[in-house]
């Protein structure tokens, strides 16, 4: 079948033996295995407060939508935000009718700290970032932004579930972190998210909110006791944007691994590197961090004929992947086409090879022999 870029590798018996525990006591919903998970998820990232949802698009509009709502933002207000990124990360601003204002990625593929300074204007209220493909860029930088700005600072984790940066999970600094546990992710469930709130009345919020507003507790603390369970209040027009307990069975065993996985997927990338710095003139790599243990989700390289490339690779068998095409190329954003210098050569220069856990050395050798001959034949 070739070498595919993304291939979840499952916990297969021990995933379906926590869903046959579901299946038993006949609860498949919020509650039981959500509850597991986000206590597990706490434990694991060290952050203070974590709610389970349906995914991570709908972890980064609620993100959006309760900072907007709780920090007084007005309509039209701007969150700088990269244009290198999957699309839901700038839908969840434009959702709420925020503005999104593109700032330049740097050789880390993530938002350069001087953009997002020259961006900064009175209507400014937050910065979205983004630690693609697992790395965290610039990351101390665009905190110290935040907070010298009086901005909100909300990560876009998807790429990074179990990055390090400095011996810790990053995000603590963040008033929001939003994970993905979608089916390519690092921890994959098939569809979830967790959003993690600096706050605990923001958590409280978003736990209403994510369940069309209501607002369980109401009677049950009032009446003291849970025979009222039935009465509710409704507080917001919410979503129905909850995560259940069949997700959350995969997640808490992958979870468990998820470490382990990683340090295969660094291994794999180290390979990669080690092979392809060797033609420094044809091929870039994408600069990590020190102090950055990625989460590896993705390994990204820049050619000059990104577009030839991967036709020779998938005649050879094998399938890359690009992450992203620049947002602001888009019909949606393309208000802002233009105007990210680097992001745009990004945008038509990167290509991401397969990194999946099934890979061993020998597949990456087989890839770097293509693009070897690839770039030698050119
Ligand atoms: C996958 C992804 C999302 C969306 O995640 P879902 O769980 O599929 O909603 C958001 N941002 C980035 C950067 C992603 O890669």
């Amino acid at each position: 079948m070739g070498v595919q870029l993304f291939k979840a590798k499952y916990e297969v018996e021990e995933c379906l033996s926590e869903i046959r525990e579901c299946l038993e006591v006949g609860w498949t919903g919020m509650g039981f295995k959500t509850v597991e998970f986000e206590e597990a998820w706490r434990q694991y990232t060290g952050l203070p407060y974590a709610h389970y949802l349906n995914s991570s698009t709908m972890g980064l509009y609620m993100a959006v939508d309760i900072l907007k709502n709780e920090y007084g933002w007005q309509d039209g207000d701007e969150v700088i935000t990269t244009p290198i990124t999957f699309i839901s990360t700038n839908h969840a601003i434009a959702k709420s009718n925020l503005k999104a204002v593109f700032a330049d990625v740097d050789e880390t593929f993530c938002l350069n700290p001087e953009s997002v300074k020259e961006h900064i204007t009175e209507k400014t209220r937050a910065v979205m970032y983004v630690g693609l493909g697992g790395n965290v860029g610039n990351y101390d930088e665009i905190v110290k932004i935040c907070k010298e700005n009086n901005l909100a600072f909300i990560l876009d984790a998807a790429h990074m579930a179990g990055t390090r940066y400095k011996g810790k999970i990053p995000g603590r600094e963040a008033d929001v972190v939003i994970y993905s546990f979608q089916a390519v992710k690092n921890l994959p469930t098939a569809d979830s998210g967790m959003i993690c709130f600096k706050d605990g009345k923001l958590d409280e919020i978003v736990r209403k909110k994510a369940w069309l507003g209501i607002n369980k507790d109401t009677y049950a603390r009032t009446q003291n006791m849970g025979n009222y369970k039935w009465k509710y209040d409704v507080e917001y027009v919410g979503e129905k944007g909850h995560g259940n307990s069949v997700m959350a069975s995969i997640g808490l065993v992958q979870l468990k691994y998820l470490d382990r996985d990683n340090a295969y997927r660094r291994t794999l990338c180290q390979w990669y590197r080690e092979r392809l710095s060797a033609y420094p003139d044809k091929i870039k790599l994408v600069k990590i961090e020190n102090g950055c243990e990625s989460a590896c989700h993705l390994f990204q390289i820049l050619v000059e004929d990104r577009d030839s490339l991967i036709v020779a690779l998938n005649q050879a068998g094998i399938s890359p992947g690009v992450h992203y095409i620049a947002n602001t190329d888009y019909k949606m954003y393309s208000y802002a086409k233009g105007t990210c210098q680097f992001a745009d050569y990004v945008s038509k220069h990167t290509i991401s090879l397969p990194l999946n856990l099934y890979m061993t050395f020998e597949d990456v050798e087989v890839i770097c022999d293509e693009i070897v001959k690839f770039i030698v034949n050119k």
